[in-house]
């Protein structure tokens, strides 16, 4: 394993550059822990879809991304994929917590984010929960702090953030936005600072949604660093 994390660590730092000469097509062709590529393979994932092609290069290799790509095109493992990777790269465990967020609009995309994160995470030991609301908190609070990575909706992650004893994201390596430019719509405009006033700016940061978001505004409320713009037209 430990072979396995020095090889991993020297080909992602490699890989914007073997991307630009090496046409790349299969999930195979990227330097992916063993664990990743088997839950790929065991859900059927081969080929990259055009936005997990033009993306994974920048977010496996640690830079922030801003990728737009029409409802349909795969955007879930391509955030999916580099937020397994970066924290089994980090030899994340139980005890180091929230490792990871995924924030998405809405209750149902959240589900179903969570839904091809068990597949396609099922070799790896992470722990992950869903917070969506509509549950009973209390049972949740009991949980949260045991958890690595947490798929939210930004309303109940921010009442964890609030109420939760003990709850933190201090130690957060990675902070996705699924249809970002719903979540930094005015309806979430105060959650999403208050969520991100309680997050390190040391952390890669993922944006994801059908339309590219450009406003300067949003970037630097998100602290982006140098991100990469990737935006694919058509469809694999
Ligand atoms: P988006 O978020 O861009 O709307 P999704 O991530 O929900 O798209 O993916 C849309 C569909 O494409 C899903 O059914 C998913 O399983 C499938 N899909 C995603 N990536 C691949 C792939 N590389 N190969 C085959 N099917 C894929
Ligand atoms: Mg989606």
């Amino acid at each position: 394993e430990e072979q396995e994390l020095a090889t991993l660590e020297q080909k992602c730092k490699e890989l914007q550059t073997y991307a630009k000469e090496v046409e790349l097509k299969q999930f195979a062709q990227l330097p992916l822990s063993k664990k990743t590529a088997e839950g790929l393979a065991k859900a059927n994932f081969v080929e990259m879809t055009d936005v997990q092609r033009a993306s994974l290069p920048f977010s496996l290799s640690g830079k922030d991304v801003l990728g737009a790509a029409k409802t349909g095109s795969g955007k879930t493992l391509a955030f999916l994929i580099p937020m397994l990777e970066t924290l089994y790269r980090a030899k994340w465990t139980q005890m180091d917590g929230v490792g990871a967020l995924v924030i998405s609009p809405t209750r149902e995309l959240a589900l179903q984010i969570f839904e091809v994160l068990k597949k396609v995470g099922k070799m790896h030991t992470f722990s992950a929960g869903l917070l969506i609301g509509g549950k009973d908190l209390k049972s949740e609070q009991e949980r949260v702090n045991k958890m690595n990575i947490l798929v939210c909706t930004p309303g109940r992650l921010l009442q964890h953030m609030d109420q939760t004893p003990d709850f933190n994201c201090d130690a957060l390596q990675m902070l996705i936005l699924d249809e970002a430019d719903r979540v930094l719509d005015l309806g979430f405009e105060r959650d999403l600072n208050a969520i991100v006033a309680n997050l390190p700016r040391d952390r890669q940061t993922l944006l994801f949604s059908a339309t590219q978001t450009k406003s300067v505004r949003d970037l630097a409320r998100l602290s982006l660093k140098d991100p990469e713009y990737v935006a694919v037209h058509s469809q694999a």
